[in-house]
């Protein structure tokens, strides 16, 4: 093939950090999509369910679609296929065994036909101008992959989240034959899972959990409650093995803990008798001591089970001699609903156990510095692109790349909508595409904008004001008389006072202005302004004002 014309573009459209990962591969007349993940909300964002990709730069090339590649089964690397998939064109999702059965668990809840393709890490598949081929790595889900990507301009080294495990839990350790088959068949460009490289040395292997758990629950009395991402397949097979061991029953608590559970025991990947587990109904019926309970809620999300237990609004209730472990690190936004959750777990007489003050209850998925580092030189790519970091991290890894002789212009440093740009052997940023977070709330996608969260944030700090005006059509005047009612700003019994100022300052306005202005729209503004300054002289706080207009 004559690649002297031949052209390459590389986007991340959901962004350029953690999470919502989604890679373009572009070429003249092809497109492959590499994941296809959700993000979590921070905290400046209330109400908000998931973030997903912004596919607006796909728009007019929909037609240019040939496939979507999934690298593992982690949730900020398929979860968007729900939302996305509805506004692109029907083409195949390929994906490992287990990779493919925790995704389907979403789909087939939403009732989604999606075209699964179950690939093996002996086949390459040839989309376009693409041939992908799939290597095993390890993480903390099983069954994970990176992908070498063959394109007209040289071969492309997909390096998401990975690390060399040498003893796994469940599987073979990372395939490093063929990395190193891959690298030394020429690799021009290296993206590189870069979230863990601050930490020095290599990430320890998973089986460590298992020991922890087993000095644990020797000790507990009552329920052994464990909560850990529900995709963290290796994690939870180290939970049922201690369970086996120390004859305690299994409990799956929280939906997508039992929707993940039940397809990895079907695939093969979770190795528990059938007659070991004990459902959430029935937990009842046996003795606290003779129960390991695996519970969603790692992230202290606020409806989560474990949440729920916690404010005793759950079947299974936990009390006093308890042990409940938290076997996962806050992800960065979520550490604050991981304290407030420890705290209600506390309150309910439970021992529990978390990152600070027991080691050993997570291991991370994430290959650390010298891992990555012997990746580069198994891959040996002319150019790197460090990600699935935060800027910090993206710093930190460019350092270290120098350390081992890389310049500047081959260090492709991401930022948000950046064009990565592949031509005759050669990378580089070729220029910028607009990339927004696009926010679902439970009732829709993308209809929640920065004005939204102002609002929901406003309301949450210092409470809504409601302004009542009754209008009559017919005469277009206001009449009777105007009505002010508040929520989780003042308690009204004993604000008469303020609350009746409030409604002089609005009679003044109406007095003053109403005649002239005959937009109501406007006159909602000024009302809105004017009240915002008062109660802020009088009280020191910004409510949100929301003047209604009651045609009678
Ligand atoms: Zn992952």
């Amino acid at each position: 093939m004559d690649t002297t014309n031949s052209k390459l573009k590389i986007l991340a459209l959901g962004g350029a950090e953690v999470n919502r990962n989604m890679h373009v591969y572009e070429t003249e007349k092809d497109i492959i999509i590499v994941d296809c993940g959700i993000g979590f909300p921070d905290e400046n964002m209330p109400g908000i369910d998931v973030i997903i990709p912004d596919i607006s730069y796909l728009k007019d090339k929909k037609q240019k679609i040939r496939a979507i590649f999934l690298t593992h089964g982690h949730q900020d690397h398929w979860g968007s296929l729900v939302y996305l998939l509805p506004s692109l064109p029907k083409v195949p999702v390929y994906g490992t065994k287990l990779t493919i059965g925790l995704a389907s668990t979403k789909s087939d809840q939403e009732r989604m036909k999606i075209d699964y393709r179950e690939v093996d890490y002996k086949t390459p598949i040839t989309v376009g101008d693409f041939t992908v081929d799939y290597i095993h790595v390890n993480h903390s889900v099983p069954d994970s992959a990176n992908l070498v990507i063959h394109t007209p301009v040289g071969v492309i080294y997909h390096g998401s989240d990975f690390k060399f495990d040498w003893t796994p839990v469940d599987e073979a350790p990372a395939d490093v034959q063929k990395i190193a088959r891959a690298g030394s068949e020429g690799v021009l460009l290296m993206l590189e899972d870069c979230l863990r490289v601050e930490k020095s040395g290599y990430t320890p292997s998973e089986q460590k959990v298992q020991e922890t758990f087993d000095q644990q629950i020797q000790k507990c009395k009552g329920k052994f409650i464990v909560t850990t991402t529900a995709s963290s397949i290796s994690r939870i097979q180290q939970a049922v093995n201690v369970a086996i061991k120390y004859g305690r029953k299994v409990v799956f608590a929280g939906r997508s803990m039992e929707q993940n559970a039940e397809a990895a025991i079907r695939l093969g990947f979770l190795k528990l008798p059938i007659d070991q587990i004990v459902s959430v109904d029935n937990a009842r019926s046996h003795a606290s001591q003779d129960l390991l309970i695996l519970v969603t809620g790692a992230f202290g999300q606020g409806n989560s089970a474990l949440a729920r237990m916690a404010n005793g609004d759950h079947k299974i209730k936990i009390t006093e001699g308890d042990f409940v472990t938290f076997s996962q690190d806050p992800i960065p936004g979520t550490e604050t609903s991981v304290d407030n959750l420890i705290n209600s777990l506390i309150k309910t007489g439970a021992e529990v156990f978390y990152s600070s003050i027991l080691d050993d209850l997570h291991v991370s998925g994430h290959e650390s510095a010298d891992g990555l580092k012997l990746m580069l030189n198994l891959v040996r790519p002319k150019y790197v692109l460090p990600i699935g970091g935060d800027l910090r991290q993206i710093k930190q890894y460019q350092k270290m790349v120098k350390t081992m002789g890389y310049k500047d212009e081959q260090i492709i440093v991401p930022y948000e909508g950046q064009i990565v740009e592949v031509t005759n052997g050669k990378v580089v940023v070729s220029g910028k595409t607009e990339v927004k977070n696009i926010m679902v709330d439970g009732l829709g996608i993308g209809d929640v904008g920065t004005i939204v969260l102002r609002d929901r944030i406003t309301m949450a700090e210092d409470g809504i004001v409601m302004v009542l005006l009754p209008y009559e059509k017919a005469t277009g005047e206001m009449v009777g008389d105007i009505d002010i009612v508040s929520r989780g700003f003042v308690y009204m019994k004993e604000s008469d006072e303020l609350i009746g100022e409030a409604k002089e300052v609005v009679r003044k306005i109406l007095a003053d202005r109403g005649k002239e202005i005959h937009n109501m729209g406007y006159l909602k503004r000024v009302l809105a302004e004017e009240l915002e300054r008062f109660f802020f002289t009088s009280t020191r706080r910004r409510p949100l004002i929301l003047p209604v207009v009651m045609e009678i």
